[in-house]
């Protein structure tokens, strides 16, 4: 079967709208689809709908940003029960400092000839309240300051660079405890992305799963094909199960929807006990 459990709508830094995503999914194969918006609900409503007129099975989905001994982490929540007060709530929390954020990203970009960048990146964005690192990027490459996302990343929006501003998130005993309390399962997202020692790594794994934590990307547009049997070799390690998501965010940039690798057949998939 074709799951993509991972990816984004205009809810959150999605180039297409809910409804416009599972039609694309659909239309690349996929049979399960889950939306996994930043830190907000609000596109799943248009989304299972969609889902229900394109007759493909639909989870509801999450991706929270987390903040690890000062890393960011992406902690995606599945089959969450979107109407839990405990979720909503935390997401709110998380979400709310991000308009700051984007003030002074755009006054840093400001101080290295980039004007205008706040105005800019509202432009590419559904809701100024979510505004995110890709709404600038896709602005820097609006611009002519670079030829593409990637590079608007490497050159402007990554630590260390002059557009980055650093972010206090969720902490990860909330962000899984929210997704307990929503009834999902918690999944660790791209985990090669990290950087972190392979002593980080186990201390990571450890702590997600005291804390309720089931499993980890391991099939996920931001892993190279190495990081595959990398990752499937920690998920047993630590007894997790596995996923695969392509982290889709729109059309020409980055993976398509359903397009990846089927996961290793000696992985216990994350879906394993859904009803599909
Ligand atoms: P934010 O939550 O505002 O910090 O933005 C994070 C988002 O930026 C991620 O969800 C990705 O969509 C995107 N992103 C982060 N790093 C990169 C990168 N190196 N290349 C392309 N997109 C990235
Ligand atoms: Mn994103
Ligand atoms: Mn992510
Ligand atoms: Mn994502």
């Amino acid at each position: 079967m074709n799951l993509d459990l991972h990816c984004h709508s205009t809810a959150s830094d999605g180039a297409l709208a809910p409804a416009a995503v599972v039609r694309r999914a659909a239309a690349h194969g996929v049979e399960v689809l889950a939306l996994t918006d930043h830190d907000q609900l609000d596109g799943l409503a248009e989304a299972r709908e969609a889902a229900r007129a394109a007759g493909i099975k639909f989870v509801d989905g999450v991706e929270i940003s987390v903040t690890w001994h000062g890393v960011t982490l992406h902690v995606l929540g599945l089959r969450i029960d979107p109407s839990e007060d405990i979720l909503a709530t935390g997401l709110e929390a998380v979400r709310a400092g991000r308009l700051g954020r984007a003030r002074a990203m755009a006054r840093s970009l400001e101080s290295v000839g980039i004007p205008g960048s706040f105005q800019g990146a509202l432009r590419h964005a559904e809701n100024p309240a979510m505004l995110s690192r890709t709404h600038f990027a896709r602005y820097l490459v609006e611009i002519g300051v670079v030829s593409d996302m990637r590079s608007a990343f490497h050159r402007y929006l990554v630590a260390g660079k002059p557009g980055y501003v650093p972010h206090r998130w969720a902490a990860l005993g909330e962000a899984l405890c929210w997704i307990r309390a929503a009834g999902g399962q918690a999944v660790l997202a791209h985990p090669g992305r990290y950087s972190l020692s392979a002593g980080a790594m186990d201390k990571l794994m450890m702590e997600f799963r005291a804390g309720g934590g089931e499993g980890i990307e391991v099939v996920t547009g931001s892993h190279a094909l190495d990081q595959y049997a990398l990752f499937a070799a920690v998920a047993a390690k630590h007894d997790l199960a596995a996923s695969r998501g392509s982290d889709f965010h729109g059309p020409g940039e980055g993976v398509e929807l359903g397009a990846l690798p089927a996961l290793d057949a000696r992985l216990c998939p994350i879906w394993q006990h859904w009803e599909l």
